[in-house]
């Protein structure tokens, strides 16, 4: 995952939500924690009602992440992990899904027929000020690249690699890629058929 381009977003996510690149995250290793130390930090005057703020639970091993202040830009991406970026990312995303769907529901308008990846793509179409890139970048996201070994290391002529998983065919282009290809290119058909976003 293209990390600066996700940092990227979110800042205009955030800025767009509330005009400034600020939240406050407070992390939790489950909802209830997340929320108890959100509620603690409002207790004790860190955050204020009109504040952007979001519970965040940490599903990895090791410690949780401290809860704070977070402000967006080039001067500060030492502020956040990569990983607690992905989280917040997710959690961005799975409100603007629900939020979509209760806009919707409110309207009378049934969206019972799309799933997650199509509610987000409608709240792309119609939010985006980068349509393709916002629509190529989902489709990265959820397409990861699997593991594969192109060359072996080292100078010289290029060679295939070798080793045991590559001779397995587990990171082998020649077996990962065709089976990669074929799955980012059914998700392109499913999701966005007449964009010709990779074309
Ligand atoms: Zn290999």
């Amino acid at each position: 995952m293209n990390l600066v381009s996700l940092e990227r977003r979110l800042r205009e996510i955030e800025s767009r939500r509330s005009g400034e690149p600020t939240v406050y995250l407070a992390w939790g290793r489950t909802t209830a924690e997340a929320k108890d130390a959100l509620e603690g930090a409002k207790r004790a005057g860190a955050v204020s009602e009109r504040d952007e703020a979001v519970a965040l639970v940490w599903p990895d091993a090791g410690p949780v992440p401290l809860s704070r202040w977070i402000v967006f830009g080039r001067k500060h991406e030492d502020d956040i992990s990569d990983r607690e970026l992905e989280i917040l990312y997710e959690a961005n995303e799975a409100e603007a899904v629900r939020n979509e769907r209760e806009a919707a529901a409110e309207r009378g308008e049934d969206l019972s027929g799309l799933d997650d990846t199509d509610v987000r793509i409608r709240v792309i179409r119609r939010t985006s000020r980068d349509l393709t890139g916002d629509l190529r970048f989902l489709a990265v996201r959820e397409n990861p690249r699997p593991e594969m070994h192109w060359a072996a290391p080292g100078p010289g002529l290029v060679r295939p690699c070798g080793c045991p998983t590559c001779q397995m065919g587990e990171t082998s282009p020649r077996v990962v890629f065709p089976a990669y290809r074929a799955q980012f290119d059914a998700w392109l058909n499913r999701y966005v058929p007449s964009e010709g976003l990779f074309a």
